[in-house]
């Protein structure tokens, strides 16, 4: 169930940044389109504000990632600071920034496999996606 979240959440990831799922050199799927942050066209990566390891329970919510190419998520994103803050802030505004950060500071929050298969749904719904498979043909 978990790896089937992850799939959907890089869909409603990488949709929202307008990129296309594409076939890898290597015969994998990657997801091609505008970095979010320096706008170059790259394979992206399904990059998170408030980190997996520390908030897993964040991991599957939209407003806690952002479609970066390899280059700004590991050496702008990963980095921090003051400028990465100011960037999410002018993304997402004040109020969802502020509540991921209380979100990541409340332990011990477990979360529901199905109301995020829910949530994530909703959010392709509203995006005019309607994803039916993962990308190894299982069903949503
Ligand atoms: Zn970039």
């Amino acid at each position: 169930m978990l790896d089937r979240l992850a799939v959907l959440a890089k869909w409603v990831c990488f949709t929202r940044a307008r990129a296309r799922q594409v076939v890898t050199d290597s015969g994998g799927l990657g997801w091609f389109g505008r970095c979010e942050h320096c706008r170059l066209e790259r394979f992206l990566q399904w990059s998170h504000i408030e980190p997996q390891g520390r908030c897993p329970h964040l991991r599957y919510d939209p407003d806690n990632y952002r479609a970066l190419c390899w280059h700004c998520h590991f050496h702008w994103w990963h980095k921090g600071g003051a400028e990465t803050e100011a960037w999410i802030r002018g993304l997402i505004g004040d109020a969802r920034r502020d509540r991921l950060g209380l979100m990541a500071r409340t332990r011990g929050h477990r979360m529901d496999p199905e109301a995020v298969r829910l949530m994530l749904l909703d959010e392709l719904h509203r995006m005019g996606v309607v994803p039916l498979f993962d990308t190894e043909g299982r069903p949503l």
